[in-house]
């Protein structure tokens, strides 16, 4: 092939062992494997279907706003690379893989300068998406890793079947996606329909083969990248359908009736290729035609630039129902249940929205009854309300030191240490110093009871020690007010409210053991 750039969409594999100055392949439109890839498990594998339909369950339950989405802050999602290589050159530079983690963490938190070319109509639906990466420093025994495996493969070229995640198969066995998104760079990825530049698995999928594949000629901003996909944006596509996103145009064949199940883009024939002008009408979608700066088209990697908020809702959403464990969140971390287990309900009057504030620990729900749980929202401002859907109470406060609360009918919070509607702020119970471990929080009503734990059983656990060992001060003072009370020091008031916090951490303790199991 001798020529300086390859041209050809399917030019012949190179051999074996081939010199490194082998150009690298560069297909002339993205095309990617993912939804032929989807189809093959649809037919194979009833269990891809059943979690496939569960996950869109969720989503569209967060989409009619029966339920909120859990995590509210950023996520940081650890990532390896398998690096396969059949030549030197297709090992990739540790500067190559970075540069590809450096372009995801601008496209995933809308920092990318080329969103700011979004045509007027559109700019307004960009959002971020509230996720970063960072390459694994803990591999799955423990150990320290560069986040990078390398292996070199035989396999000059590989397919859409997967192969290149399977060391038997001339690959590299996937590491646990409930903690690592699987990143594999291969020589080269062919399709019955040409070359591909890559595939990803959606969620819900056989966890020996999730994660996404990407050609190491479109890998990357740096090394063996080449235009014009050389800006990293292949594997913000692909992690895009990694965490649930269709493709923009609904994969429909230019019939206008399919549909990326995300209500903020355009209806939109087929996938837009190149650098397209705008507008670029379609499906009757005038004015604005296309959104084709969309990371989910197939425009080469200077022309897209953005996610919709629609999208960023979808991807959470996933991330919430398909892959809950993964990765850290600068807030709230824990799903909602996946089992509706319980309601909160203001005396017979409809279930209510519980919304907390962005610095909340908590997360994770446990009901006592049956029905629906109510929905969660977090706030990135300050300290600790409840508010509820209804209309009474807007807005009930909570004081720093008070783990418990009880609510009563009307909505008025009451218990012992007159905590109550307060003045506020009060908050720390939910928020700052008084909420940076994993203190659960309880809340009762006479009618229902639920708490909030930490989904973690090591979290769970330290709020149990650490509930017990509030417990203990409790009992030496109430040792002490014994005392004082022989005495003749204590009046009955002080008594009767020592005795009264007293017991609401003795029952607070048990309804920790029993959620945490401990
Ligand atoms: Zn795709």
């Amino acid at each position: 092939m001798p020529g300086k750039t390859n041209k050809s969409n399917n030019p012949p594999p190179p051999a074996a062992g081939a010199a490194s100055e082998e150009p690298p392949v560069v297909p002339l439109q993205r095309r990617c494997g993912t939804m032929a890839v989807h189809y093959r498990h649809l037919h194979s594998d009833p269990d891809y279907l059943r979690a496939r339909a569960a996950s869109e369950t969720h989503y569209s339950a967060i989409v009619q706003g029966r339920r909120a989405l859990a995590r509210v802050g950023v996520t940081t999602i650890p990532v390896v690379v398998h690096v396969l290589f059949n030549t030197a050159q297709q090992n990739l530079s540790n500067a190559q893989i970075q540069s590809q983690i450096d372009v995801m963490n601008h496209d995933y938190r809308k920092t990318n300068p080329d969103v700011a070319s979004a045509p007027a109509a559109f700019a307004p639906l960009a959002a971020d998406a509230r996720i970063q990466f960072t390459l694994a420093t803990v591999d799955p025994n423990g150990a320290a890793t560069t986040g990078i495996t390398r292996t070199q493969t035989n396999s000059a070229s590989f397919s859409d079947n997967d192969a290149m995640k399977s060391s038997a198969t001339g690959g590299h066995d996937a590491w646990p996606r409930d903690k690592y998104l699987n990143i594999w760079t291969v020589p080269r990825l062919t399709s019955p329909q040409g070359d591909l530049l890559g595939y990803a698995q959606f969620p819900g999928g056989n966890a020996a083969t999730d994660g996404v594949v990407i050609l190491h000629s479109a890998f990357g901003t740096n090394g063996t990248a080449a235009a014009p996909f050389n800006l990293g944006r292949t594997a913000t596509h692909e992690v895009g359908h990694w965490l649930n996103l269709h493709h923009i145009w609904g994969d429909d064949n230019n019939a206008c009736t399919g549909s990326d199940l995300v209500a903020d883009t355009p209806n939109q024939a087929g996938p837009n290729f190149g650098k397209p002008a705008f507008p670029h009408v379609t499906c009757n979608n005038g004015p604005n035609g296309d959104m084709f700066m969309n990371y989910m088209d197939y425009v080469d990697d200077a022309a897209m630039f953005l996610f919709t908020t629609g999208q960023v809702t979808r991807l959470q959403a996933s991330l919430d129902s398909d892959r809950p464990t993964l990765g850290s969140s600068t807030s709230a971390t824990s799903p909602i249940l996946d089992t509706p287990v319980g309601t909160l309900k203001f005396g017979d009057d409809a279930p209510v929205t519980l919304k907390f504030r962005d610095d909340v620990p908590p997360p994770s729900l446990k009901f006592r009854d049956d029905g629906p749980p109510p929905s969660l929202k977090f706030r990135d401002d300050s300290p600790p309300s409840l508010k509820f859907r209804d209309d009474s109470p807007p807005s009930l406060k909570f004081r720093d030191d008070i783990p418990k609360l009880k609510i009563t009918d009307d909505g008025i919070p009451q218990g012992p240490g007159g905590f109550g509607p307060g003045p506020g702020p009060l908050g720390a119970a939910f928020a700052g110093s008084g909420r940076t471990s994993a203190a659960p929080f309880v809340l009762s009503t006479p009618h229902h009871s639920m708490a909030w734990v930490q989904m973690f059983p090591q979290a769970a656990a330290e709020a149990v020690n650490s509930a017990e060992d509030q417990l203990r001060q409790y009992e030496e003072v109430l040792e002490q007010y014994g005392q004082a009370d022989s005495a003749g020091q204590l009046s009955s008031a002080e008594r009767q409210a020592a005795e009264s916090i007293y017991a609401d951490y003795a029952s607070l303790v048990a309804e920790y053991r029993q959620l945490t199991g401990s």
